[in-house]
């Protein structure tokens, strides 16, 4: 779609690779200079199963980000064809092994996988994806503990660009667990004021309209535009789509990532926006470094040095 709108300024970006980075460099020396009295690297366990092809990327994104910071990857890839049974016993022997500090099951799981449960099985003092139940009880309680990656990914990215949450209306679409409930939760503790939107919220557009900070997580390809944005807002964008490049060649198509918002129509009117590649997604993968980092310092008695990125 042609975009028509005309303004002076465009949005500054939040850019999520760069601090992501930035965040990694911190690990990697809070990872040398404690090595020696912990006797151990971190460790972190990625399960993935089956063969979907988007996991088998950000698994693998995952253990280079490992790689980068000297903590140890324990990738274990399992068939498909497994049970729900099989994985809780192969999570029991992870959460038995000294070794490992962190541990993520890849989601989505295949179809007749019961993955609510097996979130369930990972010890939670090993959560690295901060879903266990007693984790969220903690996010709910303002208690110390791994949080959910992409919203604490969201926190740091806010903070590290000076946006000011005390008092700010901020409208949040989507509930998931992942993304828009603890998202919502984080944003309360900093004194923001939050509204959910979802599925079945009615006149969405006038409630975007009102908000001075927009978290989009609805995982519908571009559905954000400027009818929904108020002027300068601050506009975060945690969706990722794979969609078709128009192209002449038919038989070879090309592929871009675009999220849930309208990116180009969005920037002239917002005041800062997060750029999809390059926003929220690094963050995701440096917080899920932050939690495993956390943990390995809490098991081995170290002091808790990265309390300001767990939200
Ligand atoms: P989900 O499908 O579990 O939840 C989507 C939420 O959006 C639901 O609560 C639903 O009620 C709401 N919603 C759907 N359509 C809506 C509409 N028209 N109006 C208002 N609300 C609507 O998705 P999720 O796991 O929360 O992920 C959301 C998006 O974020 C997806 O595109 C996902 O790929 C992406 N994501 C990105 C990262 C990252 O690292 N960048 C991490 C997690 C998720």
């Amino acid at each position: 779609m042609l975009d028509l709108t005309i303004s002076g300024s465009m949005a500054k970006k939040l850019d999520g690779k760069k601090l992501a980075k930035e965040i990694e460099n911190r690990l990697k020396e809070e990872i040398a200079t404690n090595l020696s009295i912990a006797g151990r690297p971190p460790g972190l366990a990625v399960l993935r199963v089956g063969d979907d092809a988007a996991s088998g990327v950000y698994v693998a994104n995952k253990e280079k980000a490992c790689a980068r910071i000297g903590m140890k990857s324990f990738g274990s890839h399992i068939q498909g064809e497994t049970s729900t049974g099989k994985l809780a016993e192969v999570i029991n022997e992870l959460n038995q092994n000294e070794n490992i500090d962190g541990i993520l099951l890849q989601l989505p799981v295949p179809v007749g996988i019961d993955d609510a449960l097996l979130l369930k099985v990972i010890d939670p003092s090993k959560d690295a994806d901060g879903l266990h139940t007693l984790n969220l009880g903690r996010l709910l309680k303002g208690e110390i503990g791994p949080r959910s990656c992409t919203p604490a990914g969201i926190m740091a990215l806010l903070s590290r660009n000076k946006i000011n949450l005390e008092g700010k209306r901020v409208v949040v679409i989507g509930r998931s667990i992942l993304v828009g409930q603890p998202m919502a939760l984080m944003l309360q503790a900093a004194n923001a004021t939050v509204t959910v939107a979802h599925s079945k919220t009615k006149n969405l557009t006038e409630l975007t309209k009102e908000a001075e900070i927009l978290v989009v997580a609805a995982g519908k390809a571009q559905m954000i535009g400027k009818e929904h944005i108020r002027p300068d807002a601050v506009v975060v964008d945690v969706g990722i789509h794979r969609v078709p490049c128009e192209t002449l060649n038919v038989a070879k198509p090309t592929y871009k990532l675009c999220g849930d918002v309208r990116s180009g129509e969005v920037e002239s009117i917002a005041s800062a926006l997060s750029p999809v590649p390059g926003g929220v997604g690094p963050m995701t993968v440096a917080m899920l470094l932050v939690n495993t980092v956390s943990r390995w310092q809490e098991h081995c008695g170290l002091s808790l040095t990265l309390k300001d990125l767990l939200p």
